[in-house]
């Protein structure tokens, strides 16, 4: 694909309560060459500390910013939805608001796009989380790419650039869980992960903790694969493949002339082991009920409150 001669970069900025990194934050963009011309879109995901007006005093300072406010609390996928819908440019980057993410590796990521790379993304090869936490997220990725077709490498994050017709293309996708990493493999055309070291946060506390990260894989897992479904059936298989060799057991038992034993403690047994199958399956197609449920109620996927910057002089 042909790149413009002089292209330009949107960056995408997703934020939930961030008041402490920000200075930090914008300092840091305000300053920022990445060699080509960029404006940046920060978007306030519902945020209830004083992130919304640091954010809107920077957007009426530096023209090149805007800041799209989202209605209340969304989640990171949806905030980094709504950006690409709004964000210009002929290449978009996602970048997290607490320089987990480091800015300056942008220079990398446009030089690799420029040479023809249509998606190109951080892989993070250090990870500062807790060992709990490490462990948990290499268990998801392994998973992930056992149960799923669509290539979502490993210890990615939404960091990465992103050439425009690929975000057309993403912003033209109906679903409603929206796993960005997902969407951005499933695309295809030309990928490249880079490694860079990740950073701690730079201050602030975490969004996400253990319950907010199990919804996003659970989201991952079943958005982009049916293998649960077809866990579920197996296991059901197997469970009846059981009770079925303990019939002939008992069966044989029976025409052989054994007196039988009162048999109550098999029977709970097994009572039990199906009802526990039949449950957990249910519970799985329950899983994909709620999301199809999800997709036909046709809700917008965000709603917004208020636009400052480049965005609201160019959206009226
Ligand atoms: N974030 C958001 N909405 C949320 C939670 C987080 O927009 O509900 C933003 C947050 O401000 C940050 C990014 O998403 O810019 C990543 O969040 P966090 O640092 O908590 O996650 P982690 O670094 O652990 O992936
Ligand atoms: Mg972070």
């Amino acid at each position: 694909m042909t790149r413009p001669t002089t292209p330009t970069l949107g960056l995408v900025v997703p934020v939930h309560n961030e008041e402490g990194v920000l200075p930090q934050l914008l300092d840091t963009l305000g300053s920022l060459e990445v060699g080509v011309s960029l404006t940046v879109l920060f978007v306030d995901d519902g945020s209830t500390d004083r992130t919304l007006a640091i954010l809107e005093e920077a957007c009426r300072q530096d023209t090149r910013m805007a800041c799209l406010s989202l209605s209340r609390n969304f989640g990171q996928e949806t905030a980094v939805a709504a950006g690409l819908q709004h964000a210009r440019g002929d290449v978009i980057a996602v970048l997290d608001a607490d320089l987990q993410d480091p800015p300056a590796l942008l220079g990398t990521f446009i030089e690799k796009w420029r040479e023809g790379y249509d998606v190109v993304y951080g892989i993070r090869t250090n990870r500062k989380e807790s060992w709990g936490l490490r462990t948990a997220f290499k268990s998801f990725y392994w998973l992930l790419s056992k149960v799923t077709r669509t290539s979502i490498p490993r210890d990615t994050g939404n960091f990465g650039v992103i050439d425009r017709r690929l975000v057309d293309l993403i912003n033209a996708m109906p679903e409603h869980n929206r796993f960005f990493r997902g969407l951005r493999g499933w695309v295809g055309f030309k990928q490249l992960g880079i490694r860079y070291e990740r950073p701690a946060r730079q201050a602030g506390k975490p969004s996400y903790n253990l319950s907010r990260y199990s919804r996003l894989a659970a989201d991952a897992i079943l958005s982009f694969s049916s293998a649960p479904l077809r866990i579920a059936s197996w296991t059901g298989a197997l469970a009846a493949l059981v009770g079925f060799g303990y019939l002939v057991y008992i069966l044989s038992l029976y025409l052989s002339g054994e007196t039988l034993p009162p048999g109550w403690a098999s029977l709970i047994v097994l009572v039990l082991f199906l009802g526990g199958i039949q449950l957990i399956v249910l519970g799985i197609i329950g899983e994909y009920i709620s999301r199809i449920f999800d997709e036909v109620k046709h809700r917008p996927l965000f709603v917004t409150r208020t636009a400052v910057g480049w965005l609201a002089d160019t959206d009226s």
